[in-house]
């Protein structure tokens, strides 16, 4: 394992260090959040996640318990029939913040725990006691699986468990027994766990759509893409100077704010949920709860529009279809230049009924692939043509309603083919083909993936692609 002070970040990989961040936060703060991140074999999310196992901040439990009790708010059979003074009486212990993993191979007892049936069966001291399982001792920490597509296929009964854990907050886990009473505690640990979509089998949204949604935040990996950043890898050193060995001063400082969100920014929260017609409450609980981690993180007592734009795409990608992400993301964006000059973001009309409603999120593993680099050259698209004259006229422009980065909008996709704005939406806006709507032929080039082109190579002249 890398030590942490060696990892070396980058534009790429900064979203899971926030991320991390966040969620360390929040778990110190006694609210799991959970992440999933994607990316690609070798992205290296794996080796990060494990690297900040040496860094996680201490907590203090009650001495001697494996289930981490607060001695506040006990919760394990052996500290929650105690009282005050029994408890008083135990003592405290400072330990670091647990990182526990569950592989593949795991079993449902290892995972979840036991009933101790040594001791039931004592004759002299018959006593009820618990094996405490990964999940448990993990408490008030971290929770690790790599690979949870392949977990969720290989071993569902694992993934049932995870649900559990993750369904409320805290989550809950049973233990069950043949012939003895069903066990159940609650669970205050984070889950992060890691998987590539573009291996079998397949993104987790399709293998277990439920236990995807269940995270708080999806994470996109990206790969290095200067050569500084990747010099920098090789020889470990250089850009991580300035976050090394300072993750667990910055928690403390970070927990000893509680950052709050204004009016203005929860009634803003609560029109993305109404207007753009987001699927789960979870989507937005998730979305500020983000962004009072990170206001807190940066030193901030109060959440602010950037705090929201940051977390978003973490928060909305696995819940929404890219289109509608991006128009989330543009209106936001409006709130904050709004802030900036001064106005107030309750200013802002809401996006209401120019919005169309999302279609299902995309699980088409070409469509996670390309998500990120489509949706940016769409942003780019979207603003050239909010000056373009026959964008003007045909009211394709950036605010124009029904408008959809990938011409899947309510308004065009309704009328008969042939008709004018369908047309225009084939044959491109201001001379730009939209790539959801014409014939794709592959040319005979050696084959890249999309995510490593460059934004001019994505987008073709008709000459260039005759050739
Ligand atoms: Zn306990």
């Amino acid at each position: 394992m890398l030590p942490f002070p060696s990892l070396v970040r980058h534009e790429g990989n900064e979203p899971l260090f926030s991320a991390m961040e966040m969620s360390t936060l929040s778990t110190l703060g006694g609210v799991p959040l959970h992440l999933h991140v994607e990316g690609l074999r070798g992205t290296g999310k794996t080796t990060i996640m494990r690297a900040v196992s040496s860094v996680l901040p201490r907590l203090i439990r009650i001495k001697g318990c494996v289930h981490n009790c607060h001695l506040a708010a006990p919760h394990c059979p052996v500290h929650v029939k105690m009282s005050r003074e029994e408890l008083d009486a135990c003592g405290t212990e400072e330990i670091p913040m647990p990182f526990l993993e569950i592989s593949h191979s795991a079993k449902m007892g290892t995972v979840v725990g036991s009933i101790d049936l040594a001791k039931i069966t004592d004759r002299q001291h018959p006593e009820a006691a618990l094996l405490a399982g990964t999940i448990p001792q993990a408490n008030r920490g971290i929770v690790f699986v790599d690979e949870i597509n392949r977990l969720a296929e290989v071993a569902p009964e694992l993934a049932d468990v995870l649900l559990s854990v993750m369904g409320t907050k805290p989550g809950k886990i049973q233990i069950e027994e043949t012939g003895l009473p069903v066990v159940q505690m609650p669970t205050w640990a984070s889950v992060w766990a890691t998987s590539n979509p573009d291996e079998d089998p397949g993104p987790l949204e399709d293998v277990r759509r439920q236990l995807s949604d269940r995270f708080d935040f999806l994470i996109h990996m990206a790969r290095p893409t200067s050569v500084a950043q990747v010099v920098s890898i090789l020889r470990r050193s250089g850009h991580e100077k300035a976050y090394a060995g300072d993750f667990e001063a910055r928690m403390a400082a970070a927990f000893a704010r509680s950052p709050v969100a204004g009016p203005a920014i929860e009634e803003m929260i609560a029109r993305l949920y109404l207007d753009f017609g987001l699927e789960s409450l979870r989507a937005v609980e998730s979305l500020l709860h983000g962004a009072r981690m990170r206001a807190g993180i940066l030193g901030r007592e109060e959440v602010t529009v950037s705090d929201v734009l940051e977390v978003a795409p973490m928060a909305l990608r696995h819940r929404v279809e890219m289109g509608v992400l991006s128009q989330i993301l543009s209106y936001i964006q409006g709130l904050g230049e709004k802030q900036a000059a001064g106005q107030s973001p309750s200013d802002q009309p809401p996006p209401g009924k120019s919005i169309p409603k999302p279609v299902q999120p995309t699980s088409s593993r070409d469509g996670r692939l390309v998500q990120d680099p489509l949706s940016r050259l769409f942003c780019k698209v979207k603003d050239a043509l909010a000056g373009h004259p026959a964008a003007a006229r045909q009211g394709t422009g950036t605010h124009a309603p029904g408008f959809d980065p990938f011409g899947r909008s309510t308004a065009s996709a309704q009328q008969a083919p042939g008709s004018q704005t369908h047309r225009t939406l084939a044959q491109g806006r201001g001379g730009i083909a939209d790539p959801m709507r014409v014939a794709l032929t592959a040319p005979e080039t050696e084959a890249v993936p999309v995510i490593m082109l460059a934004m001019n190579d994505l987008v073709r002249s008709p000459e260039q692609l005759e050739h």
